[in-house]
């Protein structure tokens, strides 16, 4: 028998978004008939000039990408003002949340997030043998942040804003105050996977990396995944003072993302343009989702990101809308495993969207 590692026992394995190729395989349903509104990708697709990259740079698949990927710093660096040694590039910024945790974390230390956020931050946490505390609320609130600081001294504390998967944000100014209460012996993680669609909503919200480089123990994640549309192509991004971005150097494999995915990125954070319509895109139809709530006497969480969490009363059943749902071809999140019940929909193009309501009128009917 192998003997696996102990804290093994306590992980769950993370359940991704279902796959538009399994509805195909299960349900029958032809695949131009699926919609996906499950893990908040970009419904608009990817850039035009990123996929020109991509096939320009498909002749150097044989080669291993610049390690330096100085170039994508470089525009990262220009972006946001700072400077490239602030700056590590993960497989996603999920490799970014690896790295720190394997840094930081042993089996007698605890870290410290939101009754309900990113399930990756407590998944890496316990595999390195570290204890989970949780507040009482989804919303990062200063008060019983500190209190939980003080109780359990963690050694990461994770703001996750905009929060996934409720869609809520803390504004600046609280998570600076958070920042200031918290000793500097623990990293605090600044999640902004979403912040661009915070910033286009309400400038309160809206955090640079800059706003927090002046403390040592902060560091920024950012991701092409979500708003840049890139999440096939797993690039993310760490931004902190220099030494801790050289700590976190250590944890690094070499090559850690693909020559491919270094010219997506480099692209992508060129593209403003693409940026920009896919926030209009989302500005105009997240309000039917709404609308649509209301009109149908149920709850929403106010969202500060590219996705709706829909907060359903008793006489409704998220497990029991999420399958009907997905029978139907329309993939959207089941938030049940995290203690809600609620489902979280990716606001799509509008004619998704147009989908979705249909369905889940017959569902609910
Ligand atoms: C999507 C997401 C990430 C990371 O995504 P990657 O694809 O690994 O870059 C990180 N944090 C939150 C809150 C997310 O929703």
């Amino acid at each position: 028998m192998i003997k696996f590692s102990k804290v093994l026992q306590n992980i769950k394995t993370y359940e991704a978004g279902k796959p538009i190729e399994l509805v195909v395989r299960e349900f029958g349903i032809s695949p131009e008939d699926v919609v996906k509104l499950a893990s908040n990708e970009n419904p608009i697709g990817t850039s035009p000039s990123v996929k020109k990259a991509l096939i320009t740079n498909a002749d150097k698949a044989h080669l291993y990408p610049d390690d330096s990927m100085f170039e994508l710093k470089d525009a990262l660096a220009l972006k946001y003002d700072v400077k490239e040694n602030n700056i590590i590039i993960g497989a996603g910024s999920d490799q970014v949340l690896e790295f720190i945790s394997r840094a930081v974390l042993d089996e007698n230390s605890a870290v410290l997030m939101s009754a309900v956020t990113f399930a990756m931050y407590e998944i890496y946490a316990k595999q390195m043998g570290a204890k989970i505390v949780r507040t009482m609320s989804y919303e990062h609130k200063y008060a019983e942040f500190i209190e939980a600081y003080e109780m359990h001294k963690p050694k990461i504390v994770y703001i996750c804003t905009p929060n996934n998967p409720t869609g809520d944000a803390t504004s600046k100014v609280e998570v600076i105050k958070i920042i200031k209460a918290i000793g500097s012996e623990a990293i605090v993680v600044v999640d902004g996977a979403y912040m661009e669609y915070a910033s286009a909503k309400d400038k309160a919200y809206s955090i640079s990396p800059n706003d927090i480089l002046e403390f040592p123990n902060v560091i920024y994640l950012g991701t092409f995944s979500k708003a840049y549309g890139l999440g096939g192509m797993r690039v993310g991004y760490g931004i902190a003072q220099k030494e801790l971005i050289e700590q976190l150097y250590k944890m690094r494999p070499p090559f850690n993302i693909s020559t491919l995915s270094l010219a997506a990125a480099i692209e992508a954070s060129k593209d403003e343009t693409f940026i920009k319509k896919s926030i209009l895109l989302h500005q105009s139809e997240i309000g039917r989702y709404e609308t649509f709530a209301k009109e149908n006497g149920f709850a929403y969480i106010d969202s500060y990101t590219n996705f709706i969490t829909y907060m359903f009363p008793e006489d409704m059943d998220s497990t029991y809308i999420a399958d009907t749902l997905l029978k139907k071809g329309v993939i959207i999140r089941n938030l049940a495993s995290y203690g809600l019940n609620a489902i979280r929909i990716t606001i799509g193009t509008e004619k998704q969207n147009d989908t979705f309501f249909r369905h889940f009128a017959e569902v609910i009917a």
